[in-house]
């Protein structure tokens, strides 16, 4: 979407919320179950003791209390303003439920709020607005883009890395990174370092000791991606163990089987350390850098589909697609640098433009590179995740 209302484009959204600042929130998790635990740390983070009670509809536990909150019977609620029941049940059941409590009088986005969306949109906007916190579910700091692999649909274009003009990011660059970033936002999700594979970058270790050492009580998951190609060194496992950073693993055993002792190796090595990890299994999709050309019109609808999750800092610049702005740096230079908003002085309106920036707004309506992407969305041009380039369609 592009910007009209600048700063001011979730104020609407927020209004219609009907929420009272100057009175507490008293949140209600309708399931009890795992989803349901989820919310309750997630809210207790910000606002302890914010969860007031859970709803299930297995009437044998109603009554019973978990972490301190009664479960209490959906039929004999009583809705007062400022009291939120989010509903915290898997997908499957998320509907269900929803139209229960249509059926009882509640409205959607007022008095009530599906998981899903309360989630991407409406507790973010609860928290900037209400709370006066900046959250962001998922950053990513690109320490190199060199790898040992050459994927040929590499969502980052690293086999495309001009290594002439090209060089890692210095470690005071990752350091200023990090310092931008939480001069800015106050809390994150998800926090990663990858690359290309980041275990090739020297100051790794460095690196996690400094924004473990700062930051780690503003991140909820440290992670480092990696290929597992590379084996990581005792200094590098023990700072993980210290600062609770864990392996996100791209596991490209299938398509490259000669890679698979190293990567048994360094899962045996995650294993005895008790450094957790977990094998990805993402769905990869061709996104059609460097052939395709779309449209304007194309680029904006793409980009409203896309709703990329995978935002990026980079020293005071933050992208809102790092795919965009690896393409742009890596295979389009000649059309100029991708957008970011600047957050070297973060102030309240930077704060505010960045969220809109996080939530689908930017100056074009869509972002430069979009008008070479598929977008990451739909069922067609999945391919085989880790399939490597054959001689003659390198990058390099
Ligand atoms: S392992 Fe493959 S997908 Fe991952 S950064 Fe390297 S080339 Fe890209
Ligand atoms: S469509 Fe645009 S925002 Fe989505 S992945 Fe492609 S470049 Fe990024």
């Amino acid at each position: 979407m592009k910007w009209t209302k600048k700063t001011h484009e979730f104020d609407r959204i927020w209004l219609d919320m009907k929420i009272n600042c100057s009175q507490k929130i008293k949140y209600y998790l309708f399931g009890a179950g795992k989803s349901g635990d989820e919310w309750w740390s997630l809210i207790n983070l910000f606002d302890d003791g914010g969860v007031a009670g859970y709803f299930d509809n297995s009437k044998s536990i109603i009554g019973n209390k978990k972490n301190g909150c009664k479960i209490l019977d959906i039929t004999k609620y009583q809705h007062k303003k400022n009291n939120i029941i989010i509903v915290s049940v898997g997908e499957k059941y998320e509907k269900s439920i929803c139209t229960q409590l249509e059926q009882i009088g509640l409205k959607r986005n007022l008095d009530y709020y599906a998981g899903s969306e309360f989630r991407d949109l409406y507790f973010p906007i609860i928290l900037l607005y209400y709370y006066n916190i900046l959250y962001d579910d998922m950053v990513q700091i690109s320490v190199t883009e060199r790898c040992t692999l050459k994927c040929k649909h590499c969502a980052h274009t690293c086999p495309y890395v001009d290594y002439n003009n090209k060089t890692d990011l210095l470690l005071n660059e990752v350091k200023e990174s990090a310092d931008a970033y939480f001069s800015t936002f106050d809390y994150v999700n998800r926090f990663t370092l990858l690359g290309g594979e980041p275990l090739l970058y020297k100051e790794l270790t460095d690196a996690l000791i400094y924004i473990g050492e700062r930051y780690r009580n503003r991140i909820r998951d440290f992670f480092i991606t990696t290929n597992a190609t590379v084996l990581p060194k005792e200094d590098l496992i023990n700072v993980c163990k210290k600062y609770e950073v864990g392996f996100e693993i791209s596991d490209y055993r299938q398509a490259v089987p000669v890679i698979s002792d190293k990567v048994k190796q360094f899962i045996n090595i995650l294993k005895e350390s008790n450094v957790k990890y977990r094998i990805l299994n993402d769905r990869w999709i061709d996104l059609g850098f460097p052939y395709i050309n779309n449209s304007e019109n194309d680029a904006k609808r793409i980009f409203d589909l896309c709703g990329a999750p995978c935002h990026e800092v980079r020293k005071t610049r933050y992208y809102s697609c790092i795919l965009a702005r690896c393409a742009a740096e890596n295979i389009y230079s000649d059309e100029g640098e991708e957008y970011y908003v600047d957050i070297a002085n973060s102030d309240d309106d930077t704060r505010k433009i960045v969220f809109e920036f996080i939530h689908g707004y930017c100056d074009k309506g869509y972002l430069k590179l979009c008008r070479h992407c598929r977008g990451l969305f739909g069922e067609n041009n999945i391919v085989v995740p880790g399939v490597q380039m054959s001689k003659g369609n390198e990058g390099d």
